[in-house]
């Protein structure tokens, strides 16, 4: 069994595209199919790790080490499995394969075309994760717009498959925005028309149109929309704007979204047994009591370039049943104001990865406060960095310690390139990517959350902890209770005079799902919940 269901977007970017599919995966993984999802992201770039995270949000990172945007990781928070980066795709991808085999001669004689030899390698790249992954079904989203010109290489493919492949086999969803006209109070269904008279003319006819409203959709919408667009009425599905991501699935599900994809796919009618997420989502809605964390950032203001941190966070805190509250701090404001302005009343402080001298030093004293005050840290990637050179600074006496990506000169790097970086000139694709094992040392906090000695998590850097401090550290208190299993690199350092005080050289929020939410989220967390309930006075 080989099933493709096709998600393309029309109207406006940005409705939630990546959550549509991430939901139809999942109420097909829970109707007991294996699922696979994949990413189809029509831009130049071969990957999405020479971006930064103004342009196109968090960059994720596979286990097998591929650079991707962050769609990858909401699949995999939904599906709760790991992808690989055949699950993820782009423009550059496919025109570096076809004229790398054209240099070698594949071609040799002929004209080389985007149709058929552009269209024929997207075909073969679409049908790789199932190849490959040995998934049942595959969803496939076609970023972008339908209309934009970089994306019809690949609708045109999409075409073809659909009619290489038995009319059972393919199922195309298009995402669409009804927007509400406030001064009729309508909801208008022409750039809906529009958009998917732009999809038949390419070849493609939907076979389900899901309308992203602010509002209930009323029939007669409902019905104007299947007629206009030649739809079953059934098959236009409200996609409502929620309170949480978590609860797509389970309103796409109630409208029949699900059965109706089966049906059409002439796949089994058992329902997809959704209690569990239900009972999460639920305790979502419901917290019994909350906390307050500080992330201080470089790109606060976007909230999409730390989207899985604050995904790790909800995971944990519906666990633990507490609401996490976020306060994004931007680093420049903490080194303008002194931190105690910014972090005063947070019960835990979060420090995420980054790159750039930018706003290193207010995460440094952000660091310090809360080392100073015992409130709980965790500091990922950079944010290990920071607690390192804050330490180095103020504990070790070693006056202008830093990293030497930001001060090349510094007389202490305790923070340096990592070895195998030395020769590397290129930019894209060159860190340390993808999953790598970590031994644990017993008896440490980061040892007790994972209940393992060895863990594998994920990697995107070009500096590390410098080895020849590792002792001068150790005595003066801060522990390394995380290394490569040949000992040679730090990737977790503890404090030990401290309640929770934790970082980390990887990024353990690429691995937090809903499903199963992070350990050491989860214990952070924890921590976080403890320091609240005894820093708050009892209410009179
Ligand atoms: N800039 C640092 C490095 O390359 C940290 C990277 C990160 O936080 N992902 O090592």
């Amino acid at each position: 069994m080989r099933k493709f269901i096709f998600v393309t977007g029309g109207v406006l970017s940005g409705l939630g595209k990546g959550v549509v599919a991430a939901s139809i995966g999942l109420l097909f993984k829970l109707r007991g199919y294996r699922v696979t999802l994949q990413k189809i992201d029509p831009y130049v770039n071969l990957d999405a790790g020479t971006m930064n995270p103004y342009e196109h949000g968090e960059v994720f990172v596979t286990r097998d080490g591929l650079e991707t945007d962050l769609d990858i990781g909401r699949y995999e928070r939904f599906l709760d499995e790991e992808l690989t980066r055949a699950n993820y795709l782009t423009t550059g991808q496919v025109y570096w394969n076809v004229i790398r085999q054209e240099r070698a001669g594949a071609f040799l004689g002929k004209t080389v075309q985007v149709i058929p030899h552009i269209t024929d390698e997207i075909k073969r790249l679409i049908q790789l994760p199932l190849d490959q992954s040995g998934a049942q079904i595959a969803v496939v989203e076609v970023g972008g717009t339908v209309g934009d010109i970089e994306g019809l290489p690949f609708l045109e493919a999409l075409r073809q498959l659909k009619d290489d492949l038995p009319r059972e086999d393919t199922f195309f969803v298009h995402l669409t925005l009804l927007p509400l006209l406030s001064t009729s109070d309508e909801l208008k269904t022409k750039p809906t028309q529009h958009s998917v008279k732009e999809l038949r003319a390419i070849g493609i006819q939907p076979d389900a149109i899901v309308a992203r409203c602010g509002r209930p959709l009323p029939e007669s919408v409902k019905r104007k929309i299947a007629l206009f667009c030649d739809v079953d009425p059934e098959n236009v599905i409200e996609d409502p704007d929620l309170a949480s991501i978590y609860e797509v699935p389970l309103v796409l599900r109630q409208q029949g979204f699900d059965r109706r994809i089966a049906e059409r796919l002439g796949i089994g009618s058992e329902e997809a047994n959704v209690d569990r997420w239900s009972e999460l989502v639920s305790r979502l809605r419901h917290p019994s009591r909350h906390v307050r964390i500080g992330v201080v950032g470089k790109y606060v203001e976007l909230k999409d370039s730390y989207i899985s941190i604050g995904e790790a966070l909800v995971h944990a805190g519906v666990a633990l049943d507490t609401e996490v509250n976020v306060d994004w701090i931007p680093a420049e404001a903490v080194a303008r104001d002194g931190p105690a302005l910014h972090l005063d009343g947070v019960d835990g402080l979060l420090v995420p990865g980054g790159f750039g001298d930018r706003g290193i030093e207010g995460k440094v004293e952000a660091v310090r406060h809360v080392r100073e005050h015992g409130i709980p840290f965790l500091g990922l990637c950079l944010g290990l960095q920071c607690a390192a050179i804050e330490f180095a600074r103020d504990r070790l006496g070693l006056t202008g310690a830093n990293s030497s990506e930001f001060a090349p000169d510094t007389p202490h790097p305790v923070i340096d390139l990592l070895e195998e970086q030395a020769g590397v000139k290129e930019k894209g694709g060159t860190m340390r990517l993808g999953s790598y094992p970590t031994l644990l040392r017993r008896g440490s906090k980061s040892r007790a959350c994972y209940g393992v000695d060895r863990i594998d998590e994920r990697h995107r850097h070009r500096y590390e902890f410098n080895s020849s401090y590792r002792e001068r550290f150790e005595t003066a208190g801060m522990r390394i209770v995380g290394t490569s299993p040949d000992d040679r690199l730090v990737e977790i350092i503890e404090l030990a005079d401290h309640p929770w005080f934790v970082g980390v050289q990887f990024h353990p929020e690429f691995k937090s799902h809903f499903l199963s939410p992070h350990p050491l989220f989860s214990g952070f967390l924890r921590a976080c919940i403890e320091r609240g309930a005894s820093s708050s006075s009892p209410s009179p």
